[in-house]
């Protein structure tokens, strides 16, 4: 940690404070009225008269936000094939949530640290891809470190190779390193194997693929357009209030600049996800704050398919590590911000559970709560897993028919923009993908394969 968080960055000007009413809120929402911060605020602590969450109240929002779902997107969840391929942990922007990061200096070759983390080439990650792809998955999910070597394209190469002072803008050339990651756009023309959805650059990356010119966020994403790219995650997000970031990602693309670069990725033609990471230092009147500027923003663009809420995972990141925080969000936290995720964002048709960070049981009960995506096979997750994750890398379509049919709902395969659906029929095993370009539904890994990674990731 750079410098000691202390309690005076902790002081927020804004808090969990309005004139509204907890129940005038709930009406709002039951009558599907937009509603506004302070309503959001009202439901998320299930009243700002009380201390603590009142269960009576939790339940009967979401019952509103179940009942909505219910009314918007029907009785089906879907889920999609996919995999992510993470390019490099090499990153110096220190975000104190994050454990996927390594110093990028443990990458040179000069140095005498051995790193823990990896970089891929190009040509390694579309081998990986490619695996992929054979066995049948059809949208690659790719987010990585920002790699001081890391350019956007040769162009952009040039001009950092002559840039009067490398180190402000956080370049080092490739040679520097052990293994160079290549550039942005070799990266993901590399990934794009056989029409496969490519998935990747946050306004994040997006950010450090400019660094150094003055090149705006729509030549960038056009580039990547060129390159291969199909749609663009909206991580990086966060907390979209600069009193927040400045605590936990001091160095990170500020509120703006990530509003500026998603609209851009917009105008350039591409949908995108959106998403909030909560459950740190933030509290209430910031979730709330967010939802409102994500539904702002869809409003402008109409190109958010989904809403995903990330609950921090705290265990190895040193916002805990340095006692800033002493966990993450609670169960009934988690439950109420996807509820009330599902009645703020009018404009935005689907809400993701997550199993990668609420788990099986969890995820499930929380598309009883206003959800109806429960995200992807994945097949390697390092993100959370480094930071203290404990619930695999890897879901089949058996375990998401199992796991959506318990409760009663309808299990859809579906494509990243919604638009290709296929229900499947659970009694008709085995369960593979179908609508890549490879999946003729045959299960992604075999049973000894599953059993291999099973124990690899125990250990
Ligand atoms: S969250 Fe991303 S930008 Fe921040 S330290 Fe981790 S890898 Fe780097």
């Amino acid at each position: 940690m750079e410098r000691p968080v202390t309690e005076a960055d902790l002081t927020f000007e804004h808090v969990p404070e309005t004139d509204q009413s907890f129940e005038n809120a709930l009406a709002k929402a039951r009558n599907g009225d937009r509603l506004t911060v302070d309503d959001a605020i009202e439901l998320l602590t299930t009243g700002t008269d009380s201390e603590g969450i009142v269960r009576r109240r939790k339940e009967r929002v979401l019952e509103a936000a179940d009942r909505r779902r219910a009314e918007e997107v029907g009785e089906e969840v879907t889920f999609i094939a996919n995999l992510n391929n993470n390019v490099t942990t090499a990153c110096n922007v220190g975000c104190l949530f994050c454990n996927f990061k390594d110093a990028a200096h443990t990458f040179e070759r000069e140095t005498e640290i051995e790193t823990a983390g990896f970089t891929k080439t190009p040509a390694e990650s579309r081998e990986i891809v490619a695996d992929a792809v054979e066995r049948g998955i059809y949208e690659v999910t790719s987010v990585s470190g920002l790699h001081p070597a890391f350019a956007l394209d040769d162009d952009h190469r040039e001009l950092l190779e002559t840039h009067p002072n490398p180190k402000e803008i956080n370049y080092k050339p490739p040679e520097a390193y052990e293994t160079s990651p290549g550039t942005y756009t070799d990266q993901i023309a590399a990934m794009s194997v056989d029409d496969v959805h490519v998935h990747s650059m946050t306004p994040e990356e997006v950010y450090h693929a400019r660094r150094g010119t003055d090149w705006d966020y729509e030549e960038v994403y056009s580039r990547l357009k060129d390159a291969g790219l199909d749609t663009v995650p909206g991580t990086a997000a966060e907390i979209l209030v600069e009193e927040v970031r400045e605590v936990i990602c001091p160095g990170k693309i500020s509120t703006d600049g990530w509003l500026e670069a998603m609209e851009a990725a917009a105008s350039v033609g591409f949908d995108m996800t959106a998403t909030i990471m909560y459950g740190h230092v933030e509290n209430e009147a910031h979730r709330a704050m967010h939802l409102q500027r994500v539904r702002d923003l869809q409003d402008r663009t109409g190109a958010i398919t989904e809403f995903v809420p990330l609950s921090f995972i705290h265990q190895n990141t040193p916002l805990f590590e340095h006692d800033v925080v002493a966990g993450g969000a609670s169960t009934d936290e988690d439950e109420l911000m996807i509820a009330v995720s599902r009645l703020f964002l009018d404009n935005i048709e689907h809400i993701q559970s997550s199993w990668v960070k609420y788990g099986d049981e969890h995820g499930l009960k929380l598309l009883n709560c206003g959800a109806d995506d429960y995200m992807g096979t994945i097949l390697s997750e390092e993100i959370t897993k480094r930071a203290g994750g404990g619930y695999g890398e890897f879901r089949s379509f058996a375990d998401y028919v199992e796991m959506i049919t318990s409760i009663g709902r309808v299990p859809v395969e579906r494509s990243t923009d919604y638009e290709t659906r296929r229900v499947i029929d659970p009694d008709e095993p085995p369960f593979g993908p179908q609508l890549g370009p490879n999946a003729d539904g045959t299960p992604l890994l075999t049973r000894e394969e599953r059993e291999t990674r099973a124990s690899r990731s125990a250990k």
